[in-house]
């Protein structure tokens, strides 16, 4: 028998969770069914423990402001994002104060953000950067000092050993957060599973997709438990796998999805096992890439809450596996390429040589030239006291251009077909911090009627109190939202 459904959900991570969410909140009668690989929810890149738990808001990611090259610092992205980060805590808080998601510790906590940089061009980089993100609303509490003395009050353990003489930079956010978005995904899919109308099938790999001549669309799915082959009917499909999101997007034949391959980067932190070094560090601290490194390799030393536990972490270090999941296959990769993506990928491969030896320098480091960039951030780190944990796998997407052939691009997107029938969300970056913007853009790119209805306008407004409305001019207003978030997801200094 071929089960019937009105949506279906491929992968319980982040996205597929918040968009289940958004679905029953603007549609409680739908039939919404998610269905998983892994037999846990939130296992692949949504899992704390495999991103960096970072609220992205633009606070101390300098690399969300690039210097032009007339010198000034553009700041467009940064503002976008900040905005998005904003509308992510609205929705969680409308989440919590309504008892939809309960975790036994706070999934989101308060951590300061700052950005750390070193040398005379970078002091006037950071400087610039600073005045112009101060202009706007969103970042105005924030402080920049090139004094030592002040920068080691706010960073310690990151100035002990250091010369003095050092040229150095910071700047610092008093309302960053650090999120847990395992926990967040994972109360979600819980609340959902509550919901009349709602399954969750875990432990089922989807196969292929194919549209139907009635339109709907007609999923394969092998239940991996019971070995046992199914197939399901569904009149609109999201594919939400993450790195697995590419092979279904071109099983599904799509016309939308050609030209579209993927770069998997992956990632390693180090990770602190000693508890009084841990606790006499207390932020989220953002440097610069190296030249020529990707976006992703900022380094960062942060602090992290992890089901109530602090921990100390410092990395990325960036490194090339073929897999495109954690749990994937190192055939992931090469079953990617395609006649319609086989020359983006070459052209994008050759236009990003310096990526690749990037990438291929840091596999080939040892765990001491590893602990070395440590050192930098951390002059008097103890090489004894950090292990090298692996986090999840990025796919980057690679895209047809009609003038380079192919283009590597760090953001995501998402693909949709003709019809708004399906949509597959692309990409890795900034990820996690703006599903929920990333969600409303699916809406608006598959519902464009219903979301625009009096129904679905007030119960967005309910959910995200500021839909609509502009948090970079608007200072009265981004005061009011925070002061709201910050309020019911109970933000205070750890
Ligand atoms: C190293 C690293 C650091 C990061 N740091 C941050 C950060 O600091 N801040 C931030 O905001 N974001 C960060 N991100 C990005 C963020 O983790 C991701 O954007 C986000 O988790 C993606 O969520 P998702 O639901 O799309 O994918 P996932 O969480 O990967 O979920 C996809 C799910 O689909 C399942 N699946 C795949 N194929 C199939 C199939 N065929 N059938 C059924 N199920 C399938 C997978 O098993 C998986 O559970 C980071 C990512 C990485 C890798």
């Amino acid at each position: 028998m071929t089960l019937k459904q009105d949506y279906t959900l491929i992968g319980a991570g982040i996205m597929s969770a918040t968009l289940g969410v958004l679905l029953k909140q603007l549609m409680p009668d739908a039939k919404i069914a998610i269905y998983e690989r892994l037999d846990k929810v939130a296992a692949e890149s949504s899992d704390a423990w495999n991103n960096a738990g970072t609220g992205h808001s633009a606070f101390c990611e300098l690399n969300y402001t690039p210097e032009k090259e007339n010198g000034q610092i553009d700041i467009s992205k940064a503002l976008k994002i900040s905005e998005q980060f904003e509308i992510s805590k609205q929705f969680w808080a409308f989440l919590v104060k309504n008892g939809l998601v309960k975790t036994k510790v706070p999934f989101i906590n308060d951590i300061d953000h700052m950005s750390f940089v070193f040398g005379e061009g970078n002091q006037n980089f950071l400087k610039n950067r600073y005045d112009a993100l101060k202009a706007y609303p969103m970042f105005m509490d924030m402080k920049h000092s090139e004094d030592f003395s002040e920068i080691a009050s706010w960073l310690p353990l990151m100035m002990e050993g250091r010369n003095t003489n050092e040229k150095i930079a910071a700047t610092r956010m008093p309302i960053g957060t650090d999120v847990n978005f395992g926990s967040i995904t994972r109360s979600m899919i819980a609340y959902l599973a509550s919901c009349d109308g709602v399954k969750i099938h875990l432990g089922h790999q989807v196969e292929d997709i194919d549209k139907r001549d009635d339109g709907t669309w007609e999923i394969e799915l092998t239940d991996l438990s019971k070995d046992q082959e199914k197939t399901i009917q569904s009149n609109f499909v999201f594919i939400g796998a993450g790195g697995g999101a590419l092979k279904l997007l071109e099983k599904s034949d799509i016309p939308e999805g050609e030209g579209y391959g993927g770069f998997p980067v992956s990632g390693q932190f180090l990770k602190c096992n000693n508890p009084d070094v841990v606790l006499r560090h207390e932020a989220k601290v953002y440097g610069k890439a190296e030249e020529g490194s990707p976006p992703m390799s900022v380094p960062h030393l942060d602090t992290r809450m992890l089901n109530g536990e602090r921990s100390l972490l410092f990395g990325p270090y960036a490194g090339f596996s073929t897999k495109f999941l954690k749990n994937g296959s190192f055939l992931d990769l090469p079953l990617s390429l395609d006649a319609h993506n086989i020359y983006p990928m070459i052209s994008a491969g050759i236009q990003n040589i310096s990526l690749t030896k990037y990438l291929i320098e840091q596999v080939m480091q040892s765990p001491e030239e590893k602990f070395e960039a440590l050192v930098k951030y951390y002059p008097e780190a103890k090489f004894e006291d950090w292990e090298l944990i692996t986090a999840g796998q990025r796919v980057q997407i690679i895209k047809k251009d009609k003038e380079d052939g192919g283009k590597l691009q760090f953001g995501t997107e998402i693909v949709a077909s003709k019809d708004k029938t399906l949509a597959a969300l692309l990409g890795a970056s900034p990820g996690a911090s703006t599903a929920v913007s990333i969600m409303l853009n699916l809406l608006q790119k598959c519902y464009p009627e219903e979301i625009k209805s009096p129904e679905w306008k007030a119960k967005l407004s309910e959910m995200i109190p500021c839909f609509g409305r502009s948090l970079i001019t608007d200072g009265v207003l981004c005061k009011k939202t925070r002061e709201y978030s910050t309020a019911v997801l109970k933000l205070e200094d750890l």
